[in-house]
């Protein structure tokens, strides 16, 4: 992290949980209310597609089929992302780490700096209703507001409430077949990071099956009590 004050401690915030948790939405209120940067390793491999790096044509597969980017080529992009001068005052980390690998790396890119992990929160729902939730989200093409068909449609149909926007997109994973491999995936690689993060006693836990004021609300504690610290 590109940190040359000695005399502050960047935040490093992890959010875990699994597709449809509510990681993105939270992160971005995050990075609003406290200057923090949101770096979610999903946008980056989004953006490297996109783009058609190297990169990008080795992870479109893998991201297609809901699986997980092998750990050299997220943990390159993140690397890179993380000597960018805006994170100096601390990053929410949304979607990395996902496997023990990243989680070992990230605390040794972390002790490189003198700094370490803030917070891990863990973000506590029920399986059963993620596919719902993921498979009908669709987000503003320009400024990036998040949308549901069912759970939270624009005040002006068609028109984004944020910005105006009338262009939208979908992820392409975000259909219920590709969900449930992603659960599979965050079951198998990414749950037991919650131990983890207990065993170095940085862990939060927040249920986050309620609304995402009450969510975000709790979230924003958690946040003033670790930088207080
Ligand atoms: P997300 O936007 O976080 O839901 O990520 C979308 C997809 O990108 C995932 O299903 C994975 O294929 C890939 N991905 C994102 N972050 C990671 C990561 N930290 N490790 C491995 N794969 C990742």
């Amino acid at each position: 992290m590109a940190n040359t004050d000695t005399q502050t401690r960047p935040a490093v915030l992890i959010l875990l949980g699994p597709p449809g948790a509510g990681k993105g939405t939270q992160a971005r209120m995050l990075q609003q209310d406290f200057g923090l940067v949101q770096l979610s390793t999903g946008d980056l491999l989004r953006a490297a597609v996109k783009a058609g790096t190297e990169a990008g044509q080795r992870a479109k597969a893998v991201m297609e089929a809901g699986g997980l980017v092998s750990d050299d080529i997220v943990l390159a992009i993140l690397r890179d992302r993380m000597a960018e001068p805006d994170t100096a005052r601390g990053v929410i980390l949304d979607g990395f780490p996902r496997t023990p690998g990243q989680a070992e790396a990230l605390d040794a890119l972390l002790a490189e700096q003198g700094a370490s992990v803030s917070a891990a929160i863990s973000l506590e729902v029920e399986d059963a209703a993620m596919v719902e939730r993921v498979a009908g989200r669709y987000t503003c093409a320009r400024c990036g507001e998040g949308y549901h068909d069912r759970f939270k449609t624009p005040a002006v149909a068609g028109v984004c409430d944020a910005c105006g926007s009338t262009e939208f997109t979908r992820r392409a994973d975000d259909n219920a077949e590709t969900v449930k491999a992603r659960l599979e995936a965050y079951h198998a690689q990414t749950a037991p990071l919650i131990d983890h993060y207990d065993g170095l006693g940085v862990l939060k836990r927040v249920d986050a099956m309620g609304d995402i004021t009450t969510i975000a609300a709790d979230l924003k504690a958690i946040v003033r009590e670790v930088s207080a610290q």
